[in-house]
């Protein structure tokens, strides 16, 4: 074991000890991302890696990392984007890789694992010291009762547990039955004010982070440490990306911000305990209006601001600010221990109705919102026929309000407003969005560390220009490599575009789709895992086929998705059909599937309010809209679905995409250069020959 830092062994070395350790074999593109990596950390630069399935991406960036710990005594940081490959770094790659490399370094690496605040019990909350925030009166007995029996084991397990993390929980519980125990970053108050804050598992989880060389996170708390004023993640300057595909969805989700009758009566409940009642009906009345004018207000993007929206934010923010003022000085806490938590929990509360109602009336334009100072001439300006209504009467000109007007304004405009429709008992929800978090994230994620970003997709149309776009970084200032596959994709798998069939339309799956479908399945013998754009059509091909076909068939929805991949693994005869979470999250190696159909390009829909706006805003500002939005989303998917076949060395197999326009589009070039170098052709005989040979080899 080498004493002193001076003395590590390069990374390739590395790298050999611990393919040798796991079992593995050396692969040339492993090797040359470890050095990339390497080079990288040293050199200071961000690199982004495509790392073609198979190719062992985690230990080519894991090994470099660790030495850069082992030599720098800083931790490195690695978010991924979902907890199954949190998991797999942690339970598996992880402690193989510490048992491997302990001899080779002057110390075993140790590794941590942090999750959001709001992941672990709180103990200050379970000591009652903080509000219980769900109105039981929304929810109907069955499901209080439900949620009832979750309390009560959550209770239990409090007892025992050392982590305090959720997800320790087995069976896992609600996020209603969670939240009475929990609090997020803003709600807590902190380490050395918070009474129960020595045994606070929240801090013990940062504390064994801190004492790491590796520490694993997840796409948001790695934005809300870049984004916020304190430190969530110990002091790092290198920081890996795994899953960098779904980076600029997961931050974009951590800065979306909602408003809604519900948030306005977690609000009134959280402050109506601490302040005059007068002025909590205020906040009271402003969300009941909120909740009257969003109950019949068209779901969808909001264009232009309409008067009596735009009072009414500024009614329910004025009304929230006075609610804040009431409250009394923020730092008050000191002299009254006891209602610390109470206080704590209703600025948090309060805060986000004001500042997101706020933020809200500035996605309009200045005149639009006032400086939330909450007096009459603001809610005035808001509703004034020079602010709101002369927006309105200059959108009247055009489709999605083209006038010259709101062409300009849409150059300018940095946020998106839209309602979404209620659901169940969620009510109508306005929520508020960022056009583009590439400046923010050039700012604050890649200001003052290396980041190196890698998956299997991030080259979309043969280039990483799509997405270091959408990081926001600049030509120069990053390097892009794509260290290729280790599958022969041309000798093992096809893709097959149905150039015959007619383009998909909006009435659901056209009968000539059925058709097709059903003569694949039947030449595959099952094994096909049907990969829809929509449930509905997910849905209509399971029912359809359900009558038509001998194989089993399962649809997303009938079970949990992990039990019905589990069930479509275990049999090769079964199907499996559904939408979105498949495309990413399905690992089948071996002969349960052979076939993977597509039914559509994935585009995202047209009244995808985020979408459409973004495609938008490109538009305006010179750009070329629907390449840089849709078809980048749909490169991105299209290039993940396809990557469901080919898991192993040994798999074979067709991808089959009924959708003519990839082959005939005129952006059909850049999708077709964002997916796998498969055998390409368009003749549906050749293709069902081919899936009979491999299911007689089989
Ligand atoms: S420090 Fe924060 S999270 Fe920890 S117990 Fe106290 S309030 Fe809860």
């Amino acid at each position: 074991m080498p004493k002193d830092r001076s003395e590590l062994p390069p990374v390739e070395e590395l790298l050999t000890a611990a393919v040798t350790g796991l079992g593995g074999v050396e692969r040339p593109g492993q090797v040359k991302m470890a050095q990339a990596v390497g080079d990288a950390i040293e050199s200071e630069e961000h690199l982004a890696v495509q790392a073609g399935t198979g190719t062992g991406k985690s230990l080519a960036y894991l090994v470099p990392a660790i030495r850069h710990a082992a030599e720098s005594g800083d931790a490195v940081v690695v978010s991924t984007a979902t907890i199954a490959l949190q998991r797999q770094l942690v339970d598996r790659d992880l402690p193989r890789l510490a048992d491997a490399l302990e001899s080779l370094l002057p110390h075993r690496p140790e590794f941590a694992i942090l999750k959001g605040r709001r992941n672990y019990l709180c103990r200050h909350k379970m000591a009652a010291g903080m509000p219980e925030d769900e109105d039981d009166q929304l929810f109907d007995p069955r499901e209080v009762s439900a949620t009832g029996r979750m309390v009560q084991r959550i209770q239990d397990w409090a007892n025992e547990t050392e982590t305090g993390d959720r997800d320790e929980i087995v069976p896992g519980v609600s996020d209603q039955a969670w939240r009475q125990f929990s609090v997020t970053a803003r709600e807590c108050l902190g380490a050395q004010r918070c009474p129960s804050g020595a045994d606070c598992f929240a801090e013990l989880a940062r504390e064994r982070a801190g004492e790491a060389d590796v520490v694993v996170t997840n796409h948001a708390l790695l934005a809300i440490d870049a984004m916020e004023d304190f430190a969530v993640l110990p002091e790092h300057d290198v920081v890996v990306v795994d899953e960098a595909h779904e980076l600029v969805d997961r931050v974009t989700s951590v800065v979306t911000g909602e408003l809604s009758e519900s948030t306005v009566s977690l609000a009134v409940r959280r402050a109506g305990r601490l302040i005059e009642q007068g002025v909590a009906d205020r906040l009271q009345e402003a969300g009941e209006d909120l909740r009257a004018l969003l109950a019949v207000a068209p779901p969808g993007r909001v264009d232009t601001l309409p008067q009596s929206l735009g009072m009414t934010l500024a009614l329910v923010r004025d009304a929230a600010f006075a609610c804040i003022t009431a409250l009394g000085p923020r730092n008050k806490d000191k002299d009254d221990p006891e209602n610390a938590g109470l206080r704590k929990a209703a600025f948090t509360a309060l805060d986000e109705v004001h500042d997101t109602a706020q933020r809200m009336l500035d996605a309009f334009g200045p005149a639009s919102g006032g400086d939330g100072a909450g007096d009459d001439e603001d809610m005035d300006s808001a509703g004034s026929p020079d602010s709101a209504s002369s927006r309105d009467s200059a959108s009247s000109g055009g489709a999605n309000g083209g006038g010259t007007d709101v062409r300009s304004e849409e150059v300018h405009r940095a946020e998106v407003v839209w309602l979404e429709e209620g659901r169940g008992r969620i009510p109508p929800t306005l929520r508020v969005a960022p056009l583009s978090v590439g400046g923010m994230l050039r700012d604050k994620l890649f200001g003052d560390r290396t980041v190196v970003l890698t998956s299997a997709t991030l080259a979309l149309g043969g280039t990483f220009d799509s997405l270091s776009r959408q990081w926001g970084l600049r030509a120069g200032e990053w390097t892009g490599l794509d260290v290729g596959s280790p599958f022969d994709h041309p000798r093992r798998g096809i893709l097959y575009v149905a150039t015959h069939l007619p383009q998909p339309g909006r009435d659901g799956l056209p009968e000539a789709y059925v058709d097709e479908i059903a003569e694949l399945i039947e030449a595959a013998g099952g094994r096909t895992l049907g990969l829809f754009s929509s449930m509905r059509a997910a849905k209509a091909a399971t029912e359809a086929l359900r009558e038509r076909l001998d194989v089993p068939l399962l649809c997303q929805g009938d079970d949990s998705t992990s039990q019905l991949v589990k069930q479509f693994a275990g049999d090769p005869a079964t199907c499996l059909f559904g939408t979105l979470s498949l495309w990413q999250g399905v690992d089948v190696p071996g002969p349960s599937l052979t076939l993977v159909i597509i039914d559509r390009i994935p585009f995202p829909r047209p009244d995808d309010p985020l979408a459409s706006a973004r495609q938008r805003h490109v538009a305006a500002t010179g750009g070329n809209g629907f390449m840089a939005v849709a078809a980048t989303h749909a490169a991105l998917l299209l290039a993940q679905g396809a990557g469901r076949l080919l898991r192993s060395m040994d798999d074979r197999g067709v991808v089959a995409v009924l959708d003519p326009r990839l082959a005939t589009a005129r952006y059909s070039g850049f999708l077709l250069n964002s997916l796998p170098p498969f055998w390409r052709t368009t003749d549906p005989a050749k293709v069902r020959d081919a899936l009979r040979r491999l299911t007689a080899d089989a």
